[in-house]
């Protein structure tokens, strides 16, 4: 009996099955994240992930797998970060990380006064007598009474993006930023930044501190304004290098030129080893592959897993893949991805049209034994956006957001912040979307 005379019900029961008694994301991340760790666009490790990618999808037996080529941004911390306040004689050591893509400090380092803001209307008030030749320390807090900490992320990530270009514009000597952290810890998250287009002479360096220096930075400050605050930072600039994202196909039995996605970012940062941001993603996605395979599912339409290089700084492994499957004329009909950590799934968003949505949302029955129950429209992931035509349906999972920023671009981002039964929920429950889709078309 083929898999697609039996009930939905019973193809997505076994679907999770599998991934939860046989499932093996839980130990492709293992080996992503402690056998070759962090791996950001353009370093080496970044290159054995390209090759780990690639030999594990030729080991499911697919039909295609390929690599990409795609030509990325290279950038690199250099030696560990150093900083400190000194107030009144007596210093204090504090934890800094070099924001992606800033420029170093001078070799020995920069020491000037701070002047702490929370926003871009505060440097506009200041003003540049103000804020010339201090550092700008940016410390809005990220909401914490908002339901989902991506909304809250959503509210403060500017300040890290452009905090050193617009801080730049009234003459500050370096930008320090509040991590995005809703916790108090003692990790700096690192995360891509811009200088728009400033000219190379008038950047200036930008560092996250943790959330417990931040307080205390800013406590400090209430208490005297003449702290003095230095921190200095090797990190440098490459030209391009080549890269690849890797894909693997399963082509479809009766529409071998309607295309669906499942995919994650290979690269990460560089501070952890990138385990929920997003290798989690990556192996679900080969799980959804995996998962079909095992259980003798042939889909109808072919779908592909897409391993994309360089989304933190660059997003260009996801433009890539967007350029030439447009210049093929592929259609593709669905792109799904993980990258929201590998925590408990609740559902998706979908950015797609009505008629799509009401669709999924009659499936929402299916998905109740799973305690799946999120199917809101909204965003979708950073790497299938360029995929956006007005006819591809795209739709990101949603795992519970309440932990990912405890760990999102910092040192803790490890393999042991995993838990594998939330991981491979997370798989099963993209493999059952994907089911439903090849099976009931646009
Ligand atoms: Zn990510």
């Amino acid at each position: 009996m083929s898999l697609f005379s039996q009930t939905d019900e019973a193809v997505l029961k076994t679907l999770y099955s599998q991934a939860l008694t046989n499932g093996k994301s839980y130990e492709w991340l293992d080996y992503l994240s402690n056998q070759i760790g962090g791996r950001l666009s353009g370093s080496h490790n970044a290159e054995r992930a390209v090759q780990w990618g690639k030999e594990e999808l030729e080991k499911l037996g697919l039909d295609k797998v390929w690599l990409q080529p795609v030509m990325v941004p290279k950038w690199t911390r250099g030696a560990k970060e150093y900083a400190y306040l000194e107030a009144d004689g007596e210093s204090t050591v504090m934890n800094i990380c070099a924001l992606g893509g800033s420029v170093a400090t001078n070799p020995l380092g920069i020491k000037a006064s701070v002047i702490e803001v929370q926003d871009f209307e505060d440097l506009e008030r200041l003003g540049k007598a103000k804020i010339e030749g201090k550092i700008v320390f940016y410390n809005r807090p990220m909401q914490a009474d908002l339901i989902s900490t991506f909304e809250a992320y959503g509210g403060c990530v500017n300040q890290r993006y452009q905090g050193a270009l617009e801080a730049a514009k009234f003459g500050a000597v370096g930008v320090i930023v509040r991590s995005m952290n809703l916790r108090i810890d003692d990790f700096p998250h690192t995360g891509s930044m811009t200088y728009g287009d400033l000219p190379v002479s008038q950047r200036i360096p930008s560092a996250a501190i943790s959330t417990r220096h931040a307080d205390l930075l800013s406590s400090l400050l209430k208490l005297d304004k003449k702290i003095e605050f230095y921190f200095r930072m090797h990190c440098k600039q490459f030209d391009d290098v080549q890269s690849y994202n890797v894909i693997g196909e399963i082509t479809g039995s009766e529409f071998p030129n309607e295309y669906i996605v499942v995919g994650g970012h290979l690269d990460s940062w560089d501070l952890g080893d990138g385990s929920h941001d997003d290798g989690a993603g990556i192996v679900q996605s080969m799980e959804v592959l995996r998962l079909f395979k095992e259980s003798g599912i042939k889909p109808k339409r072919s779908i592909r897993v897409v391993m994309f290089m360089n989304e933190e700084n660059g997003l260009r492994g996801g433009n890539k893949y967007a350029e030439v499957s447009k210049n093929k004329n592929e259609t593709h009909i669905f792109a799904l991805e993980s990258d929201a950590g590998g925590f408990t799934p609740r559902g998706f968003s979908f950015d797609c049209s009505d008629a799509f949505f009401n669709k999924v949302l009659s499936w929402q029955q299916l998905f109740k034994p799973y305690l799946i129950h999120y199917i809101e429209k909204g965003g979708s992931g950073a790497d299938i956006g360029p995929l956006k035509n007005g006819t591809t349906a795209l739709a990101g999972l949603r795992p519970d957001s309440q932990r990912y920023f405890d760990y999102h671009h910092a040192e803790n981002d490890t393999f042991d912040a995993i838990n594998k039964r939330e991981l491979e929920l997370g798989a099963a429950t993209m493999a059952a979307l994907v089911y439903l889709v090849d099976k009931n078309g646009l």
